[in-house]
């Protein structure tokens, strides 16, 4: 179904060439599809593995690799176009199956980015870091996470993630955020 697509990339990345940033020994890099900032990639290990609550201690070497490939990536990125600000994590409630990590800049500058649960999902505590995920898994050997509570993050008043200014709608908060690019 639907939300199988990037478990489809695995398995046939001959099919889905245009969308492929890089194609590693354990990793496949692609384009998010509906990108919902000037540059937002997924990592996706190519080990089939549903979701981050099917992680266990055995992955933490994996996640670790996934962390050392998003810096490298993020290096060859800043030396192609310059200085970005860039946050990598994880999903606490992923839509899509097969466990991916974000790699995207902080402008949230993009048509695809069109409402509140697109926006509380990149900038508030819904966006996972590693260092969690990782903490999660020495701690627990799984995630174990309130889910209900982070539902309810989503429906959160939207806020300007830059100088905390909560905003109208998306609209207004469009506007606002291009008073943030500076050059
Ligand atoms: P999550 O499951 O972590 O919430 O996010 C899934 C991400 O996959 C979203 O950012 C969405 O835009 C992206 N996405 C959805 N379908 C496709 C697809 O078919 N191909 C690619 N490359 N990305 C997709």
């Amino acid at each position: 179904s639907w939300n199988d697509a990037l478990l489809l990339y695995i398995k046939h990345p001959e099919q889905y060439k245009e969308y492929i940033f890089r194609s590693e020994d354990k990793f496949l890099v692609v384009h998010d599809k509906f990108p919902k900032s000037k540059i937002h990639l997924l990592i996706i290990p190519k080990e089939e593995i549903k979701s981050i609550y099917y992680l266990n201690k055995s992955h933490i070497s994996l996640v670790n690799e996934m962390v050392d490939l998003s810096k490298e990536i993020i290096n060859e990125l800043k030396k192609k176009y310059g200085e970005l600000d860039f946050q990598v994590g994880f999903h606490a409630i992923p839509s899509m199956n097969q466990v991916h990590m974000h790699v995207i800049t902080g402008d949230f500058i993009s048509p695809s980015l069109k409402n509140k649960k697109h926006w509380n999902s990149f900038t508030t505590e819904f966006f996972l870091k590693p260092s969690f995920i990782i903490k999660q898994l020495e701690n627990y050997g799984s995630i174990k996470i309130d889910k209900q509570h982070y539902e309810t993050i989503l429906k959160r008043p939207l806020k300007c993630h830059k100088c905390n200014q909560e905003m109208k709608n998306m609209p207004t908060l469009k506007s606002h955020l291009s008073t943030h690019i500076s050059n």
